[in-house]
């Protein structure tokens, strides 16, 4: 069996040369994996005419969309709190019609004199990023929240 090595052409170092792999010239380290794409991306622009337009156009298309893109998740953000909110104020109102007796700005959850200490009730809470770059980067996580009173001292394991 003869053993071919070469030198990579991005870390310049020795490498088992695969006689089924076409034209290999790097190593199979990521870096040199990666440089090998934008490598062969490099020379297919080069060569390939139709490919560059395509690249160039798809590029144009992005740049197109991205000066807005922040921008426009922020306000799709906002009109999706909005909307949220006016749909609790809603509920809200029909749930003090249902019963005449409740208040018209009662909790979501009803409180006992002992969560109203606490001010956490067990449920799912959406959990939203104060920061408006992290607004942007991410969304709303829902979480659960699960209070556990003194005097169930068997809750859990
Ligand atoms: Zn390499």
């Amino acid at each position: 069996m003869n053993i071919k090595k070469r030198r990579c052409r991005h870390c310049g170092r020795l490498f088992i040369v695969c006689n089924k792999v076409k034209k290999h010239d790097y190593c199979k380290r990521e870096k040199c994996q990666l440089a090998r794409k934008r490598m062969w991306q490099k020379e297919k622009m080069e060569s390939d005419q139709t490919y560059h337009e395509d690249q160039k156009s798809s590029q144009q298309d992005w740049s197109d969309n991205n000066p807005d893109y922040w921008k426009q998740y922020r306000q799709k953000n906002k009109r999706y709190t909005d909307a949220n909110r006016e749909k609790q104020r809603y509920r809200n109102a029909r749930r003090g019609k249902k019963a005449q007796e409740s208040p018209p700005h009662e909790p979501i959850a009803k409180m006992d004199a002992l969560s109203k200490q606490n001010a956490v009730i067990s449920g799912k809470y959406r959990l939203v990023p104060l920061e408006p770059e992290l607004i942007a980067k991410m969304d709303a996580i829902i979480v659960e929240i699960k209070t556990i009173s003194p005097g169930y001292t068997n809750f859990g394991p």
